[in-house]
């Protein structure tokens, strides 16, 4: 791939909801701005968006359609299909490099490229993540309502996730993979009538993605329709290439101001790598105000 674009008022990385919102505001603005995305995003897996309105149960992919679609109005955006693996300012304008060898230049840079999910070791659980298997009860918790469902985790997280799990079926139990459960989180169980069992998962069965039961090393056998667990997270390298300043427990998020202008020069940051409240409209709502920020910064600026 050679020199895509060299005239860029801003380049865009990451081609999730951060990054259309933004690039719906800096079209309409009549910015020069390229969406960079090396596509597969982490939701690709689920059957549908929920909890952003007019789209409620959209597909992922569905909903960055539509998102194009609107964009194809404002002649100064464009898009192509890489991955970003290296960045630099010069004191003037920022140079990003692709995986395939292309530069791309611009004087602002937004990057909305997500996390990255580091999921647990379960047999039987990449097939089921997104379709029976779920992190957020506030997108998928609807789906399980009234069925009997399990969660993963122990201590604080068990302490917060099973009465929230209530919310939506009163049949939950907690497992905790092998770990011991400590006095408190016993008592809290207890009193919810929550049952909760420490003998590590060591199968998943039910066809097609679904859940029917889980095995436990035990022998123990637990018919389940859904799981809902707490994978750990990451920020891509990239982020950490530039050697961003995070904070927050327990994922160090991208330290942004409240337009989301990062410590960096003309760099921005929104959605899930700025934020632990990780949603679509968040998302969207983080991007539309990085994008504001940018195109009044660039008014202003004289580089
Ligand atoms: C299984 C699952 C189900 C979910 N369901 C819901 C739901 O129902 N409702 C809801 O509100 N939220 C849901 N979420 C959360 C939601 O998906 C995220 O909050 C949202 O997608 C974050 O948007 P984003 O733009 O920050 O990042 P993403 O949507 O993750 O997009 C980031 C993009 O950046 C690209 N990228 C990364 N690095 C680079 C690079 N170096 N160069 C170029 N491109 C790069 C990635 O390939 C990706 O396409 C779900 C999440 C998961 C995992």
């Amino acid at each position: 791939m050679s020199m895509i674009e060299t005239n860029l008022d801003v380049l865009i990385i990451g081609g999730g909801p951060a990054s259309l919102s933004a690039a719906l505001y800096l079209g309409r603005a009549r910015r020069r701005a390229l969406v960079v995305d090396a596509g597969g995003p982490r939701h690709a897996p689920s059957a549908g968006v929920h909890n952003f309105l007019t789209r409620e149960g959209v597909t992922p992919a569905g909903f960055r359609e539509l998102a194009w679609a609107d964009l194809q109005e404002f002649p100064t955006l464009s898009r192509v299909e890489a991955r970003v693996v290296e960045m630099s300012h010069d004191g003037t304008r920022w140079s990003a490099r692709t995986e395939s060898g292309a530069t791309l230049s611009a004087r602002a840079v937004l990057l909305a490229v997500g996390v990255v999910d580091v999921h647990p070791d379960i047999p039987g659980y990449a097939e089921r993540w997104a379709k029976s298997i779920h992190h957020c009860p506030f997108c998928h918790g609807w789906e399980v309502r009234d069925r009997p469902v399990a969660m993963v985790g122990k201590g604080d997280y068990a302490r917060h996730m099973a009465p929230m799990l209530k919310n939506w079926t009163d049949d939950v139990i907690v497992l905790s993979h092998g770990e011991p459960f400590d006095e408190d989180t016993q008592k809290v169980l207890d009193a919810l009538k929550v049952p909760f069992y420490a003998s590590p998962i060591v199968g998943l069965e039910g066809e097609d993605g679904t859940l029917e039961t889980i095995l436990l090393q035990n022998g123990t056998r637990l018919a389940r329709q859904g799981l809902f667990v707490k994978p750990g997270q990451r920020q891509h390298d990239l982020i950490h290439a530039l050697g961003l300043p995070l904070k927050g427990d327990p994922l160090p998020c991208v330290e942004v101001d409240a337009m989301q202008r990062t410590s960096l020069p003309l760099l921005w940051a929104a959605g899930d790598c700025t934020t632990g409240f990780q949603q679509v409209l968040e998302a969207a709502a983080s991007g539309a105000r990085a994008a504001a920020s940018i195109i009044m910064t660039l008014t202003f600026s004289t580089d």
